[in-house]
């Protein structure tokens, strides 16, 4: 192996790391800047992955930067439960006002995503007191054990058992996979049948506290919820009490040219689950919810040592400060329109493309055998992306068989670095095509 500081550090790494933390994409980093990241050799490479969607608002904003030295040096520590700042509650009012849940909403901070999901579920059963859960297939919501248990992938929960009880999985309605020759009204139609049967043969709808689903599934490949099936999906939990959740910790923060993807369905959850970009990389999270079913928990049975840490807070408040100045969501409407209308010429290129889908800057290409069968392709799949970090761009895939590539690339890119990142995308494919 050739001798890098990068390698090196992959050899320390082996030595002392335990395999079981998964190595996606083969690279290191020394710093990062906006849409750029320097390996420790100062090769630099186009994220077009965001640290797995963290980075909407850039690696390393300064003024991130500048709120997150300011806020070390006056309070780092006291337990939000034992002495209040008053960073938790402005991000708090910051959050209410721009992700409302109807009238009246309300927050807990949380450190990650997969802590939002445990507590969103907590927060469910106390405000129904029923025990189930019904998640759906392709879903990824966290690596804790509650977490685990919704998630679908089972490469992702290998020997992790036993699993929580009380967790059901439905299809996801996957319109692409799935849609047939129905319109994608007639197909959320249905579903929403398919969902009246489970809760005949599955599980009694009257011991349902929660539906949890992604508006579009991040590590499941970027499928895309129909937005009739969401309407029915609402009226079906008015319906029977149950809690509707919405987990945005990959949707979140512009990602989809909405503070949340739930704002392009006319559709308002029960409760949420927040993550990922709010902080900018520092670890923070949220469960939002209306302010009844948040205020419907025993005192004491959420919250935690670490959760909204003044640190992180000041993050969170300067990383949406950032976002609304600089119009990202905006921006990432943009950015969504040249990564497709670039990867449907792709689909030219090639019979190995079988999807090009967004919403917002949210773009996958999904790689088939054939666009009959649509049967996965990873092995296209993992040499599109092998070659195109070659050439020193990032890119992350997504899918139950890894063969889809997802854009989660800060939305502070610049049209130059897009450019540039599409022109290896193209050769890097053309390459393999002659190949
Ligand atoms: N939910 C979704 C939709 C996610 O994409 C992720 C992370 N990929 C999680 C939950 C878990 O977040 P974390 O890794 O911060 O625990």
């Amino acid at each position: 192996m050739e001798k890098t500081k990068s390698n090196d550090l992959f050899e320390r790494r082996n030595k002392v790391v335990s395999n079981g933390v998964g190595i996606f994409v083969k690279t290191t980093a020394k710093s990062a800047k906006g849409a750029i990241i320097t390996d420790l050799d100062n090769n630099e490479y186009i994220d077009l992955g965001g640290g797995i969607g963290v980075l909407n608002a850039g690696h390393c904003p300064k003024e991130v930067v500048e709120a997150i030295k300011a806020q070390a040096d006056k309070l780092i520590h006291t337990c939000f439960h034992v002495s209040a700042y008053d960073g938790y509650v402005e991000l708090c009012e910051k959050l209410v006002e721009i992700l409302p849940h109807g009238d009246r909403t309300k927050v807990m901070l949380t450190n990650t995503g997969a802590e939002s999901v445990e507590n969103a579920i907590k927060i469910a059963r106390q405000a129904t007191k029923r025990p189930a859960v019904i998640c759906f297939s392709d879903g990824f919501h966290g690596r804790s054990l509650m977490g685990m248990s919704l998630t679908s992938k089972v490469t992702y929960k290998t020997d992790c058992g036993p699993f929580a009880p009380e967790v059901y999985r439905m299809e996801y309605p996957n319109f692409y996979k799935n849609g047939d020759d129905l319109s994608e009204d007639e197909f959320s139609i249905q579903e929403m049948a398919r969902l009246e049967e489970f809760v005949k043969n599955y599980v009694d709808v009257n011991s349902v506290a929660a539906i949890i689903l992604e508006l579009v599934q991040g590590e499941g490949g970027f499928n895309i919820a129909p937005k009739k099936y969401i309407k029915l999906l609402r009226k079906f939990c008015d319906k029977y009490g149950v809690m509707l959740i919405f987990d945005e910790v990959q949707t979140g923060f512009c990602r989809t040219a909405r503070w949340g993807a739930y704002q392009h369905y006319d559709v308002v959850p029960d409760i949420s689950t927040w993550a990922k970009s709010m902080g900018s990389g520092m670890p923070i999270g949220c469960v939002i919810g209306k302010a009844d079913v948040m205020d419907a928990v025993t005192p004491g049975t959420i919250g935690g040592t670490y959760l909204g840490n003044p640190v992180c807070c000041a993050a969170a408040l300067a990383t949406i400060k950032l976002m609304k100045d600089q119009k990202l969501n905006e921006r990432a409407a943009k950015i969504g329109e040249i990564f497709v209308s670039k990867f449907k010429t792709f689909s030219e290129l090639t019979p190995f493309i079988g999807d090009v889908r967004a919403l917002g800057a949210m773009v996958a290409i999904e790689f088939v055998t054939d666009t009959q069968s649509k049967n996965p392709n990873a092995d296209f799949c993992d040499k599109f992306v092998a070659k195109c970090l070659e050439k020193n761009v990032i890119l992350l895939r997504a899918g139950n068989s890894k063969n889809i590539v997802r854009i989660l690339s800060p939305i502070v890119i610049t049209d130059i670095e897009i450019d540039k990142a599409l022109q290896i995308m193209e050769d890097s494919l053309k390459e393999i095509i002659k190949g």
